[in-house]
């Protein structure tokens, strides 16, 4: 019941709809393709009508400006009736001959998990029939897209992953990363720490060269760079896992249950709070010592929050996406000294409410929380209030132009901007970054030419 997960006392939103408008969520697999562009030599397959590879391609496309292969074992009305088996081994069979993938994900789609495909078993035909082939892994992702959203996709991949690969076999010293679905640049920054800190890492998946490559002649039919499958087996054996996202943390809790690897949840860190808690972490696992350059980074966020202050004190924002990147910016903003006064995500999630509701008991303020809800709903709230600044992806565009509220675009998908694959909010350096963004928006939008603050006063006198 979707009116469960809304939590305010200042809501706008009276009329009851019965439809999705403009949602703030992606069907199961695009979160499940985006978990398996991480992984070198990986070649998903949709299970589906080819449609929904279309579809995957051309959102992460646009999005990432990387050349996107998907393929699909391309469903029609006769083996929507009688069963997509055949399809799926003539797709395994020819993905295997053709491109010599390292490995190979097969995702369901709404349509395949619906006439019931059993794609385990399907798999285990085609292992079965090639007895004395060297095969890749194939892993089985099941992402029925009626339920959920991408950000449940790329959970379910990760775990598929690990679930069929990792094998136990000594210790590593390692530590296990599942950064959940953020951007190329994100992952760089955790990995770039993780090296200040001389801490060895298996990433679970690594989209951080995949996803945005230099130019070169040769274009890669699969990702060149990633997760190796070996690491991928090595997996169970590192010291713990750290899910950056609360949301994308069932591999870790796998890893947990059957080979006793610690597994801890979030939350993203962004801004000062939660990347004090990541590194703590990190140096508590570990017991290695914080170097200088990052408390150095880390002071001078702290100063340029200081310096930014005066501009951005007591301004209200709205923050949309998904669950773990608004629970992570609504902290940093409340650390700017911002209100986030609405914020809004396409997946249900009483952790997501939970998360909220702490961070304005620990802020003091009353924020309307909207969850399993569309960005129709967040217009109709934005509407009644008086916002100043809106964080999210492109699919708030047209509410910020509406309302006339300057857009801070990250998440995904940004696609009609450049550069989405590299925006970081991750961290201190970027969040050194982002504090300066935000703020010159602010500067932007709400100061003259002089640094003077637009009053009505002003504005009349001009
Ligand atoms: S919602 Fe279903 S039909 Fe549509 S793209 Fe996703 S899997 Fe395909």
């Amino acid at each position: 019941m979707q009116d469960n997960m809304i939590k305010t006392e200042n809501l706008c939103i009276l009329d009851k709809k019965f439809a999705v408008i403009n949602p703030c969520k992606m069907c199961q697999p695009m979160g499940a393709v985006q978990a398996l562009l991480g992984v070198k030599g990986a070649m998903p397959i949709i299970h589906g009508s080819q449609g929904c590879s279309t579809y995957m391609r051309f959102q992460l496309c646009r999005h990432f400006r990387e050349p996107i292969n998907v393929s699909s074992t391309s469903m029609s009305e006769g083996t929507v009736v009688y069963g997509g088996e055949g399809n799926l081994l003539k797709a395994l069979s020819t993905i295997w001959k053709e491109y010599n993938p390292e490995i190979i994900g097969v995702t369901s789609s709404c349509l395949t998990e619906t006439i019931g495909d059993d794609m385990a078993l399907i798999i285990k035909k085609f292992k079965n029939s090639h007895p004395d082939e060297d095969l890749p892994p194939i892993v089985p992702i099941n992402t029925p897209s009626y339920s959920g959203s991408h950000v449940d996709g790329y959970d379910k991949a990760v775990k598929s992953l690990v679930e069929n690969l990792a094998h136990p076999e000594g210790k590593n010293k390692k530590i296990n990363i599942i950064p959940g679905m953020i951007s190329s640049g994100d992952v760089a920054e955790i990995k770039n720490m993780l090296d200040e800190l001389n801490v060895g890492s298996i990433f679970l998946t690594d989209n951080s060269e995949s996803l945005n490559a230099p130019l070169n002649d040769d274009v890669a039919f699969l990702p060149d760079e990633g997760a190796e499958v070996e690491e991928i087996r090595d997996s169970a054996n590192s010291i713990a896992t750290i899910s950056l996202s609360k949301h994308a943390d069932s591999a870790a809790m796998f890893l947990q249950k059957k080979y006793g690897i610690k597994s801890i949840s979030g939350p993203l860190p962004v801004g000062i709070r939660n990347t004090d808690q990541f590194i703590g972490y990190i140096t508590k696992i570990t017991g290695t010592k914080i170097p200088k350059s990052i408390e150095k980074d880390r002071g001078i966020m702290i100063d340029a929050i200081v310096d930014a202050h005066p501009y951005n004190y007591d301004r209200e924002v709205a923050i949309y996406g998904d669950p773990d990147v608004v629970t992570g910016m609504a902290r940093f903003i409340c650390e700017l000294g911002m209100i986030p006064s609405v914020v809004c995500t396409g997946t249900q999630s009483s952790r997501f409410v939970q998360d909220m509701e702490n961070i304005a008991e620990e802020n003091d303020f009353s924020p309307v929380i909207l969850a399993g809800r569309d960005l129709y709903d967040l217009h109709q709230q934005i509407k009644c209030m008086d916002l100043e600044l809106l964080i999210g992806n492109s699919y708030g565009a047209r509410i910020a132009k509406s309302e006339d509220i300057p857009l801070l675009r990250m998440g995904f998908p940004v696609y009609d901007r450049l550069g989405a694959q590299r925006i970081s909010i991750l961290g201190y350096k970027a969040g050194i970054r982002m504090v300066d963004i935000i703020t010159n928006t602010i500067l932007e939008n709400y100061y003259d030419e002089s640094g003077h603050e637009f009053t009505n006063f002003n504005e009349i006198s001009c």
